[in-house]
């Protein structure tokens, strides 16, 4: 008991109202799950200055975003909680995770060991729990009561095709294996129950959507908004088609995902989330969606993408509702930091010499791939840039450096273009690859998977970069004898 108190006054210290309500049964219950909840908790006792409450009233005409963009001009990624939104009753937090330290705290490890600690989750996965009694189904809206307006959805970028919810994580069922697939995709608010998407080719919602389209049938989804940064992070990771996605959020969660039978539709969603939204892809219909400012830092353009009908709303009591401005770095590193693993999996198979791989802000965490390897044989690295393209159809730039290169450091890993790469004998270039339609260089290339013949965006160039240094005949890099000796305080003072 001694420990459900701890937690019961850290809750009632940040959230009363969720107090008076589901953490009561949950304590009596022993149930000491993660949420979005129990994540603020720990943020706001490690690191304090990482959770920022905002008092002031903010409308969602574009400000909550023009703070969080300020704010990441200056370097800044607090967790925001917008306490008072204009004209609705429910408040908005953005930047969750938007930092690899605030991921660090969310897995319960420290910045140097977030990928080998997320590659051990992630080999893991646990069986969902299905319970009864879900937070997130306390208010329930249905039929006439279905009114997505009534949701804080903020305008982000100036140009945007309209409201988006952004962080939507939209589950659906694989058809064939009747597995669960999760992942996040933008949302265009249309209507009080309708919602534009964008499936990206990339995407195995893209493949499932296909599935159900060629039989004439609808796609039931649901769209899950604010939960815990390891459930997040477990949506967004890069497995094999045939997995359970649930299954690996359990992994990445290290405890199994509670879900509740959703009302509506014939899927599970998670209990303690704070918002789910029901509905499903109808077939055959193609919408104008966007133009939406993307992860590239980018506009892309308006297109004709699939609708989604909403059939119900439901959510906490005092739910938190759960925004992300596009084209920051937490949008880059939701994308970024899941699918360093399974790079690092298929780079090592091919090249047992990698140590770890790494995609830096600056190449918008997807096209841009820095791997360091141990080199045993001239010749290697470029096994582990043929992993690395095989493994995700993102990168498009893969750098291969030696182990005493800090792939976190970009200073440091163009100091080993600059010196140690020969371009004309290990620099490649592969023409006509499949990249990602939002890639604002992809041409147009074709894709059947609607049926008929379409054209596309989406075919790119790749380039292999070997920098590190030959085995043989490479000069010695400096070094000042006794510097891991010294203490600074003793020749400078305090
Ligand atoms: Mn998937």
């Amino acid at each position: 008991m001694i420990a459900a108190t701890a937690c019961e006054e850290q809750n009632l210290y940040v959230h009363r109202a969720y107090y008076d309500t589901s953490i009561k049964s949950r304590i009596e219950g022993l149930r000491m799950g993660k949420d979005l909840r129990t994540y603020l908790d720990k943020l706001q006792k490690v690191a304090p200055d990482e959770l920022i409450r905002v008092k002031r009233e903010v409308d969602i005409k574009f400000e909550p975003s023009q703070v969080v963009a300020k704010l990441e001009s200056l370097n800044r990624w607090p967790t925001l909680i917008f306490e008072n939104v204009k004209g609705f009753d429910i408040p908005i937090i953005m930047n969750l995770v938007a930092s690899r330290k605030q991921y660090a705290i969310a897995l319960d490890t420290t910045e140097k060991d977030l990928n080998t600690k997320f590659r051990e989750l992630e080999r893991n996965p646990q069986p969902t729990k299905l319970v009864k009694d879900a937070p997130v189904q306390e208010v329930v809206w249905t039929g006439k009561e279905v009114d997505l307006h009534k949701l804080p959805i903020p305008y982000h970028n100036e140009k945007d095709g309209g409201r988006y919810i952004t962080p939507g994580i939209m589950v659906s069922k694989k058809p064939d294996i009747g597995k669960y697939n999760v992942g996040v995709h933008r949302h265009q608010l249309k209507g009080k129950n309708t919602l534009g998407i964008h499936l990206s080719t990339t995407a195995h919602a893209f493949r499932i959507y296909t599935e159900y389209e060629e039989k004439d049938k609808p796609m039931e989804i649901a769209i899950v908004l604010g939960h815990h940064p390891a459930f997040i992070l477990g949506s967004l990771c890069f497995n094999p088609y045939d997995e359970d996605e649930y299954e690996i959020c359990g992994a990445i969660m290290n405890e199994p995902l509670e879900v509740v039978k959703a009302k509506t539709v014939d899927l599970e969603v998670p209990a303690f989330a704070e918002i789910v939204i029901e509905g499903k892809i109808l077939p055959h219909i193609r919408e104008k969606e966007g133009p939406f400012g993307e992860y590239t830092m980018y506009y892309g353009p308006e297109r004709m993408n699939p609708k989604i009908e909403v059939s119900a709303i439901t959510m906490r009591k005092d739910a938190y509702y759960h925004d992300l401005l596009p084209g920051t770095a937490e949008h880059l590193l939701w994308g970024g930091t899941p699918r360093l693993s399974q790079i690092y999996e298929t780079a090592r198979r091919a090249c047992p010499g990698v140590k770890d791989v790494y995609m830096p802000l600056s190449g918008v965490c997807r096209y841009i791939c820095y791997i360091q390897i141990k080199k045993l044989l001239d010749g290697e690295p470029k096994a582990a840039i043929f992993g690395a393209l095989a493994a995700d159809p993102f990168i498009k730039y893969c750098v291969v450096v030696d182990e005493d290169v800090d792939i976190f450091d970009e200073k440091s890993v163009l100091h080993a273009i600059a010196t140690r790469l020969i371009p004309e004998e290990n620099v490649f270039i592969v023409k006509n690859c499949h990249g990602n339609p939002l890639d604002p260089t992809g041409r147009i290339g074709y894709t059947r998977a609607t049926g008929t013949l379409k054209e596309l965006d989406f075919i790119v160039t790749k380039i292999g970069i070997d920098a590190t240094k030959p085995l043989k005949g490479f000069p010695e890099k400096l070094r000042v004898p006794g510097i891991e000796k010294i203490k600074l305080e003793d020749y400078l003072g305090h």
